[in-house]
């Protein structure tokens, strides 16, 4: 009877370690999971073969023989899931929930199910000398096999997380795998002494007191939860300091020379050259703000990619343009180089690849002084996808080799005591990068310190046959003047509202001005309009209350209006055409996204 009497321990130790597991709360992780299974299983396996055992000492005849004889199939095949689960507990340990832990567990499961129909097949006996049980065949040594495998990928596991052997995790988990090779041999040696499954119920009670007690996952939990916050609060506060020094900088420069401006307003060519240095501070001021929008959306995950079909020359040209502006008197030679084999036309997201090669030639026209920049642009094609490998090399400053992985952090702006006077944020390598990832696609990068640098990204494209609209295009080119049409605009500051009217003159339109919701009301039910600008955040009537009220009490009220807000955060577009406005424009206002309303609205 010693064989029952390891068994009752176990069982007691079996009954114990699941009550407290399964009364107590737990963390829901996969490990955990794992775990809950592991000890449900040897809970019923040690039930199975302490029937058998009882069986084999009270009632052993031929019918109750069949029976103990599935419990013991039952009871190997227990074996094999146990071995099983643990191996993925480990892997989990060691590796986390990777795309790799799904694979392996579909392939163990799968496994398990050919192994559990081998088993099935294969011969069993019974031992049975006056209620001392024992196996032996083929099918418990085809099981302990399969085990052995299993336990010898648990071990190369281990070994390949070495580092890890003497964490808190880890230890209990080697305790454990000796514990069962022992047990294993035991077994081997003596058939009719059966520790196993009491040795499981005890690996099981192990790991319940040090890596599976829910009171101290639950700590570890909340842990983990406050590291995680004071990571995030860290950011946001180095966010902050970074913004802070960021905005100021152009800030300064717009203050100071606007400053100027207004003290020496008799010299016209350093009225001039200042308000040129005022334009480009504000540009620089609007790049940041529309980086900070822009990465803030990508990380929020709402920039989605739109796939539409282009024609690549037209993107190129574009670029080379813009490359050449950016260049102005720069002694610096602009070469291309694009593939003959590149085809017409390409289905994919024209405006995020043009995005990317912006801000990598934009770098590049940066940090170059002299010398050349190379944007090459070659294509591998298969079947009807292209993939475009585009390269931008400079003769710049480079990179030294300790900051390449600093590159593609937010704010990471390097080697600064050479860059202090460029401006940047250090936001559009870390948008790029992004950007790629999200289009499926790869950059590297290359450089050597004070040689230049090549950027280098690989993206697959879709190869079209070309069925663009070009009519579409000529729309947005056309050189725009709308006399005698007329356009309010509502807006409670008042310096927006001259911006507005500046911005607009060019266009030859009739514009009137209200400072209020109430004011701009009244004038609509006067006059009409052709097209109302409506600002939204205003003390009192907002311009959706505005809209709101225009709507209800002018039941043929159907002039445009488009919301022109600084509200630029992601989803106000759709929040503001679901409130009925026609459209929406951001300020600062662009000319170009200008031209378009103008053109929709007043043609
Ligand atoms: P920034 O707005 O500062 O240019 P980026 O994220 O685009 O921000 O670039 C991060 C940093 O990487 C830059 O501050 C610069 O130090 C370095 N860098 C980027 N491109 C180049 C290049 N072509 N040559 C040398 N250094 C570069």
């Amino acid at each position: 009877m010693p064989n029952l009497y390891f068994l009752i321990s176990g069982f007691f130790c079996s009954i114990l370690i699941v009550i407290l597991f399964f009364t107590k709360e737990r963390v829901k992780t996969k490990e955990t999971k794992i775990y809950g299974f592991m000890i449900l299983s040897s809970l019923i396996d040690i039930i199975l073969v302490m029937v058998e055992l009882l069986i084999c000492y009270f009632n052993y005849t031929e019918f109750t023989k069949m029976i103990v004889h599935i419990l013991n199939k039952i009871d190997l095949i227990h074996y094999i899931l146990w071995v099983n689960l643990l191996l993925l507990y480990i892997y989990f340990i060691s590796f986390g929930g990777t795309k790799k832990y799904d694979k392996l567990k579909t392939y163990t499961l799968s496994l398990d199910i050919l192994f559990i129909l081998i088993e099935f097949l294969l011969p069993l006996n019974i031992i049975n000398t006056d209620g001392t049980m024992g196996i032996t065949g083929a099918a418990p040594t085809f099981v302990y096999l399969v085990a052995l495998i299993y336990l010898i990928v648990i071990i190369l596991i281990m070994i390949k997380n070495i580092k890890k052997i003497f964490t808190k995790k880890y230890i209990p988990l080697t305790v454990l795998i000796a514990f069962m090779i022992v047990a294993a041999f035991v077994r081997a040696v003596n058939p009719t002494l059966i520790i196993i499954p009491s040795i499981i119920a005890y690996i099981n009670l192990i790991m319940f007191n040090t890596i599976e007690n829910p009171d101290v996952k639950m700590i570890e939990e909340l842990n983990m939860a406050r590291d995680r916050a004071d990571k995030a609060n860290q950011a946001k506060t180095e966010f902050l300091s970074n913004m802070s020094h960021e905005i100021r900088t152009p800030l300064n420069a717009i203050v100071g020379f606007s400053n100027s401006l207004i003290e020496d307003s008799n010299d016209k060519e350093k009225i001039t050259e200042d308000a040129k240095y005022i334009v480009k501070a504000s540009q620089n001021l609007l790049e940041l703000v529309n980086g900070i929008l822009d990465i803030s959306k990508i990380e929020a995950g709402k920039i989605e990619i739109i796939n539409t079909e282009y024609e690549i020359s037209e993107v190129l040209d574009n670029l080379i343009a813009l490359s050449k502006a950016r260049l102005g008197e720069k002694p610096i030679e602009f070469r291309t180089s694009f593939d003959e084999s590149l085809p017409k036309y390409l289905y994919g997201d024209a405006s995020r690849l043009k995005q990317i090669c912006i801000n990598l030639l934009t770098n590049s026209i940066k940090y170059t002084k002299e010398g050349f920049i190379e944007f090459k642009v070659s294509s591998v094609i298969k079947d009807d996808i292209c993939r475009l490998i585009i390269s931008v090399e400079d003769s710049g400053i480079g990179i030294k080799n300790e900051d390449i992985d600093k590159l593609f952090e937010k704010f990471g702006r390097l080697d600064l005591e050479k860059n202090i006077s460029i401006e940047g944020s250090g936001l559009g390598l870390a948008i790029t990068k992004k950007l790629v990832n999200m289009m499926n696609g790869k950059i590297v990068v290359q450089s050597e310190y004070g040689i230049g640098s090549k950027f280098t990204i690989s993206i697959d494209q879709k190869i079209t046959k070309g069925n663009l609209n070009k009519n579409d295009h000529k729309e947005q080119i056309e050189v725009l003047e709308f006399p005698n049409k007329k356009i309010l605009i509502i807006d409670d500051n008042k310096l927006n509202l001259k911006v507005a009217e500046k911005v607009l003159q060019p266009f030859k339109v009739i514009i009137t001005t209200a400072s209020s919701g109430d004011e701009g009301i009244e004038k609509i039910i006067n006059e009409n309009f052709d097209l109302v600008l409506l600002d939204d955040m205003m003390p009192g009537k907002t311009g959706t209350d505005t809209l709101k009220e225009l709507k209800e009490n002018l039941a043929d009220y159907k002039t445009p209006t488009v919301a022109l807000t600084a509200n630029a955060i992601v989803g106000m577009k759709e929040k503001y055409l679901a409130a009925g406005f026609d459209d929406y424009i951001a300020k600062p206002i662009e000319k170009e996204e200008l031209k378009r309303i103008l053109n929709k609205y007043l043609k």
